[in-house]
């Protein structure tokens, strides 16, 4: 992995935010590690993923413990934003309570979010969750909009207009070409400055010595984690 950070740096990453926690099974130490024998700067997230990926204490913990956890977890290490907080499918009970959680969470620390999507479903409700317990729209990034390709970018925009990032963010793969008029129709709105493009790197098959070497010219799959 330490390759892989040289080779992403010699291609002009200068830094990697990752969007792993505890609850996926990332490790903080490797993370630093990494980043200290590599020399690219990471930025490591905090936390909980998803209704499939919730340690069994969310279902029993209420909104202030789950506020209470995620603060402990960001002074425990130094961490650089609340995320990738996600919904799984339509909106969960437990994934209401975590959003709410985090969005005072972030009010504590000040930590910026980023979130989730199924491909961009139920993007708006997200937003209005964090925005209901006082989160500025500004501080947040919405993610996998490019899993929406309807050309007129009507959510998207809807979430520029309120203040907040689009997260375009699974790009390189066979699906960036379906998301182009989304994108041009963000930017002739004047959204530019509210666009994140990344590539959301999370598989092997991803990784530069496998594509530079055994699948040189081979379609990288889209990630679908
Ligand atoms: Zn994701």
């Amino acid at each position: 992995m330490v390759g892989e950070m040289r080779s992403a740096a010699a291609k002009g990453v200068a830094c990697i935010v990752d969007a792993g926690h505890p609850d996926m099974g990332r490790s903080f130490q490797f993370l630093k590690q990494l980043s200290l024998k590599s020399g690219m700067p990471i930025v490591a997230g905090a936390g909980y993923y998803a209704q499939p990926f919730y340690p069994p204490e969310i279902a029993l913990w209420d909104e202030e413990k789950i506020t209470h956890e995620l603060i402990a977890q960001t002074k425990a290490e130094a961490i650089g934003a609340l995320g990738e907080i996600g919904t799984w499918d339509t909106m969960t009970h437990d994934e209401r309570k975590v959003f709410r959680a985090v969005g005072k969470a972030h009010l504590a620390t000040n930590l910026p979010i980023f979130t989730h999507t199924n491909m961009g479903k139920g993007a708006l409700a997200q937003l209005d969750v964090l925005e209901s317990v006082g989160v500025k729209p500004e501080r947040v990034a919405i993610g996998h909009l490019g899993g929406l390709t309807d050309s007129t970018a009507a959510v998207q925009k809807a979430i520029c207009k309120r203040g907040a990032f689009v997260g375009f963010d699974r790009q390189g793969g066979p699906g960036d070409s379906d998301q182009v008029p989304a994108v041009l129709a963000l930017l002739e709105d004047g959204y530019a400055d509210k666009l994140l493009f990344s590539s959301d790197f999370s598989f092997a098959s991803d990784l530069a010595r496998r594509t530079d070497a055994s699948h040189r010219g081979a379609m990288i799959p889209f990630n679908c984690r």
